[in-house]
């Protein structure tokens, strides 16, 4: 499809990392100058359960993949600056480091060997300084300095660190609502408005509709429910403990560095606020429910067809929803493991969060090959948030077809987010960076009962 010139309006659905950042980046292009922008989330800002919203998100150019490393590396130039109105002030950026580690001999450690090689490029140096192999169990112990670790063989990179993802978003929220140019919508999306094979807007849930010369498709892990993406993303759920520190723990452990396990997952981010968070990147699980066919096809045959694809399911849809017990274990086990004098600290908080995964692990940044008018930003794949800064321009590069003035490595980023023609039977990613195991299912796992201790 080709990208539209000077479209009178363009409709973006969703406001998480992908669709706020492009609403910005699209208000400072000329060819867009005259276009009317409409934002559209389906809760008031910040969203409770997008999956942009958390009290933190690590910041690392530690990729296995060159291309998304250096794309890492420039978004982080920019998490740097930490002037009281820019991106990493006020809190919004630390850079505490990140003891990067993979069990010898298990999946992770190849991702980990990788990365290594590709940010001691970045950084331009061979080994020593910011960047430092360890060894053993021992080394990595002594870098995160808490008692405790993970792995027995990795690198801490004192040039990385994490954000406070809610913050994040809130001071990308205020300069979008300073350029003036954009409408800022609550509704919910429930099927694309379409006339033919031409998508004209969106329908909500009150009846009402948004009508758009172009639309965006930014829903994160809820997309499946607007487009047909099976076989080629879906909803995979992720499981978040936090618990309480006291004021002596918290500026003691603010201190330390992120801690990331790439074969089990587990990952600990410093607290704030008082509050530790610890989680794991697993292939998760799947929420899957029976849906009306959301293609915008024409086609007579798929009316009134029902389809199964997995989607969120939050707090907001349910208050009393907590991790399922293998999830809460896993993150007892790494919390032992990696900070002992809180092993046995209850649990405050859970949370699950939900993934848009693709089999790659890349994003889906592409028009739709089938339907004028309609482009996906989506399928961040767990790793999408440290972006937020760069992401929306590299999204409307996509949009006007300029992305043949991307440089480098990051030129290949252009092949990997395409909507890809092939489906797959399931979709499992597969990017070396995933613990946990693959095929579970929320309900299941739920009926087997939860722990809360
Ligand atoms: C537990 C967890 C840990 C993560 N850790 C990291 C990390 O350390 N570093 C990192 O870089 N990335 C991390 N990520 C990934 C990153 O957070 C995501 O890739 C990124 O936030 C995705 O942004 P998004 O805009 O695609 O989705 P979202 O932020 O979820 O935004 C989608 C928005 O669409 C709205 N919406 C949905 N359906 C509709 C509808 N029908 N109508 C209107 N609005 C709708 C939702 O309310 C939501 O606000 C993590 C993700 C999770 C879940």
């Amino acid at each position: 499809m080709s990208p539209p010139s000077h479209p009178t309006s363009i409709l973006i659905l969703g406001s998480g990392a992908f669709g706020l950042s492009t609403a910005l980046a699209l208000t400072a292009r000329p060819c867009f100058t005259n276009t009317r922008i409409t934002l559209l989330d389906r809760s008031p800002f910040p969203s409770p359960d997008g999956s942009s919203i958390d009290t933190s998100r690590i910041i690392r150019a530690d990729y296995s993949d060159p291309s998304y490393a250096s794309l890492a590396a420039s978004a982080q130039s920019l998490w740097r600056q930490q002037g009281p109105s820019e991106l990493g002030g006020e809190g919004r950026y630390s850079e505490c480091g990140l003891v990067l580690v993979a069990d010898k001999g298990r999946q992770g450690e190849r991702y980990v060997q990788e990365s290594l090689e590709n940010v001691r490029k970045i950084s331009g140096q061979e080994g020593e300084g910011t960047i430092r192999e360890l060894k053993n169990r021992k080394e990595i112990d002594e870098a995160v300095g808490t008692g405790g670790g993970s792995g027995d063989w990795g690198y801490v990179n004192t040039s990385s660190g994490w954000a406070d993802a809610e913050e994040g978003m809130k001071w990308m929220r205020r300069r979008a609502e300073a350029t003036n140019r954009i409408s800022f919508v609550v509704g919910e999306a429930t099927s694309l408005l379409k006339n033919g094979n031409k998508v004209l807007g969106a329908t909500l849930k009150d009846g009402s509709t948004l009508k758009a010369e172009f639309t965006i498709v930014a829903t994160g892990a809820w997309t499946g429910k607007l487009i047909d993406l099976r076989g080629r993303a879906t909803a995979t759920g992720q499981v978040l403990c936090y618990l309480d520190l006291t004021e002596q723990e918290q500026e003691r452990l603010g201190k330390m560095p992120v801690l990331l396990n790439m074969s089990t997952g587990m990952f600990i981010i410093p607290p704030k606020n008082r509050v530790l968070k610890i989680a794991r990147h697993s292939y998760g699980y799947a929420n899957p429910v029976s849906i009306p066919h959301p293609s915008p096809s024409p086609s007579p045959s798929s009316s009134g067809e029902r389809i199964e694809v997995s989607v969120p399911r939050t707090a907001l849809d349910d208050k009393q929803l907590w991790v399922p017990r293998e999830g809460e274990l896993a993150c007892r086990q790494a919390l032992r493991e990696m900070i002992p004098e809180l092993g046995e600290r209850k649990f405050s908080k859970s949370k699950i969060c939900w993934y848009t995964d693709t089999p790659s692990g890349d994003f889906l940044i592409d028009y739709h090959p089938e339907h004028e008018g309609l482009f996906l930003a989506t399928g961040g794949s767990g790793h999408g948030y440290k972006f937020l800064p760069v992401i929306g321009e590299r999204i409307v590069d996509v949009v006007e077809g300029k992305h043949g003035g991307w440089e480098g490595v990051e030129r290949e980023l252009r092949g990997k987010w395409k909507w890809r023609e092939e489906k797959v039977d399931k979709v499992v990613t597969e990017d070396g960076s995933r613990g946990g195991r693959p095929g579970m299912v929320l309900d299941e796992e739920l009926r087997k009962g939860i722990y809360r201790a």
